[in-house]
């Protein structure tokens, strides 16, 4: 589903992807660990083009990312951002719908009964006509979600979202990403939640200075991890 071959990308002169090779198979879940500034919202950019890469290539569902390809391969895929990046003058409902009436040109009437149907799955609909200043994190996150969902993309990449949250809200976004994971919504998920991760992913694949390090089942790599470098960080962030 999400292939990347020897991507590089360096900003200025400075590396920042030296080589970067893994695939995801469609219905799995890849956390992406690693320490700050080794690359992994980079990783994420680069995949929805979000970044372009210098050198490898990345192949989504089997189309080569190009600037030709490009906007075929974003309506594939729906990021989550760590600030949840919601519109802050519209309403959680008019968030959800924003893509696929704005983007997908879908009729209203059907885009708004999906993104009802959204917001309830991620417990948000009675706050449907709420502003995203009115609600904590943890809601701006589940909505964020939903609005990700709304374009029915083929898979999703979440970019640390649930740091930004006050602890006694990470679980709610958690669980969220925990249901979409059994139904086998394929994710690539940048997190350091490693409890959640082991207990979720299927696939965990560690980073560190711009190269994947260890990539491997997710309980081995994150409970018993081949790599020292692996070790080490899991020592420092567990
Ligand atoms: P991570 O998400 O793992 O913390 P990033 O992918 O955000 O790391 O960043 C990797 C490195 O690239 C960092 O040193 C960061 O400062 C640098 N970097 C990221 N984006 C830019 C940019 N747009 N311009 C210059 N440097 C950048
Ligand atoms: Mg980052």
């Amino acid at each position: 589903m999400i292939t990347l071959s020897g991507v590089t990308k360096s900003f200025g002169d400075r590396p920042i992807l030296r080589g970067v090779d893994f695939a995801i198979a469609a219905g799995e879940v890849a956390c992406l660990i690693g320490p700050s500034g080794s690359g992994k919202s980079t990783i994420l950019r680069t995949i929805n083009g979000l970044e372009r890469h210098d050198g490898g290539t990345i192949t989504v569902n089997g189309l080569l990312l190009s600037d030709r390809t490009l906007p075929q391969i974003r309506r594939q895929l729906s990021m989550v951002f760590q600030r949840f990046n919601l519109f802050p003058h519209r309403t959680v409902l008019e968030n959800v719908m924003e893509g696929p009436v704005q983007v997908l040109r879908e009729p209203v009437a059907e885009v708004r009964e999906r993104a009802l149907a959204l917001l309830d799955r991620v417990g948000m609909a009675e706050r449907a006509a709420a502003y995203p200043s009115q609600l904590s994190g943890g809601q701006q996150q589940r909505v964020g979600i939903a609005r990700a969902l709304a374009m029915r993309p083929q898979a999703i990449l979440l970019d640390e979202p649930t740091s930004a949250l006050d602890p006694e809200r990470v679980g709610e976004v958690l669980s969220v990403i925990r249901a979409l994971a059994s139904e086998g919504m394929t994710m690539v998920v940048v997190t350091h939640e490693i409890a959640f991760a082991r207990e979720v992913a299927d696939r965990a694949l560690f980073i560190d200075g711009g190269v994947i390090v260890e990539d491997g089942p997710a309980r081995q790599v994150l409970t018993a991890p081949t790599m020292e470098r692996t070790r080490q960080f899991l020592d420092r962030v567990l």
